[in-house]
């Protein structure tokens, strides 16, 4: 019996939510198209070669690296902090009472252990000592994309290629290719704006590919439509490029011309924003022409290469 050890009760049932919490992160990482081997980890002096010790930095319960405070319980089972919160205090392996004791001894081994990046098989060939991996991991330009898709909560990530792919079998998005367009948005019913619509489609230039998103929504009080494009890429690269859109109808018209967003700033956060085409709605249905009650917007456009 540990010290002051009560055994807590039947959390195992528990368990399988804490795995299930991880399994999106550790599909990313099999997500590795190919295994680019571990180039440059030779050179290196740190403890890395020893997996021994890599795989005591495992938490036993979410499998992912553990960062200080390394906790376990009174009889060794170590776990991380993350963990520790969603075990309700009560070790995985043993059922004893956590309580409050850390693992120092691992806690300095693994400051002494150099790793490879966790994108090592999407290109990163960095290595980092142990406490600075996370952080360079979070800014990694190998780590994978998030899905650029907007409107439904979707947990695809990888790289620009298999997202391509994905957007156009699993949300069958319009792909078109070349560097202009002529795209015309109708909707019958304008008038429900909080149904926000929200339409993609992916453009292929200059051997890239960008995301023209239009939708409705509400914009302080005011029903507002926007139009603005995501370029699948890093933001160094985003900037390389400009593009102009332009609505009009009824003699009027109005022209945007802007810098295509990386898709590493979330759809959200380029809406929120308001970098983009924004048309009140008043003025959408008096482009649309007719009897205000249809909505037909014809948006024009064009991407091109800044010299
Ligand atoms: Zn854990
Ligand atoms: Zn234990
Ligand atoms: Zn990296
Ligand atoms: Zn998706």
């Amino acid at each position: 019996m540990a010290p002051g050890g009560s055994t807590c009760k039947e959390v195992l049932e528990s368990h399988p939510t804490v795995a299930d919490y991880d399994i999106g992160t550790a599909k990313v990482e099999n997500n590795g198209t190919t295994t680019k081997g571990n180039l440059g980890l030779g050179g290196k002096h740190g403890v890395y070669s020893n997996n021994g010790v890599h795989e005591l930095l495992e938490c036993p319960v979410c499998s992912n690296l553990m960062y200080p405070p390394i906790h376990q319980c009174p009889n060794g089972h170590t776990l991380c902090s993350n963990c520790k919160i969603r075990v309700h205090n009560c070790c995985p392996t043993c059922r004893y009472d956590l309580g409050n004791i850390r693992c120092l001894a691992l806690e300095k081994v693994a400051e002494s252990l150099e790793l490879p990046c966790k994108y090592q098989d999407l290109g990163c060939h960095d290595i980092f000592p142990y406490y600075s991996k996370l952080k360079h991991e979070q800014h990694c330009r190998f780590r994978p994309y998030n899905c650029p898709y907007a409107g439904s909560e979707c947990s695809v990530t990888g790289d620009i290629p298999s997202l391509v792919a994905h957007l156009k079998d699993d949300h069958n998005v319009d792909m078109h290719d070349g560097c202009t367009f002529n795209h015309r948005y109708v909707k019958s019913n304008p008038h429900e704006v909080e149904n926000a619509t929200w339409m993609l489609t992916v453009f292929n230039c200059f051997g890239r590919q960008f995301c023209l998103h239009f939708e409705a929504f509400q914009l302080g009080m005011a029903p507002v439509y926007m139009a603005f494009l995501r370029f699948m890429g890093d933001d160094n690269e985003a900037k390389k490029f400009s593009y102009s859109l332009e609505v009009g109808g009824n003699g009027r018209k109005l022209i945007w011309q802007g810098i295509p967003r990386s898709i590493r700033d979330s759809h959200k956060k380029v809406r929120d924003s308001q970098d983009g085409l924004i048309i009140q709605r008043s003025l959408a249905l008096y482009f649309s022409g007719g009897d205000r009650q249809e909505l037909k917007l014809r948006v024009t456009g064009r991407i091109w290469k800044e010299e």
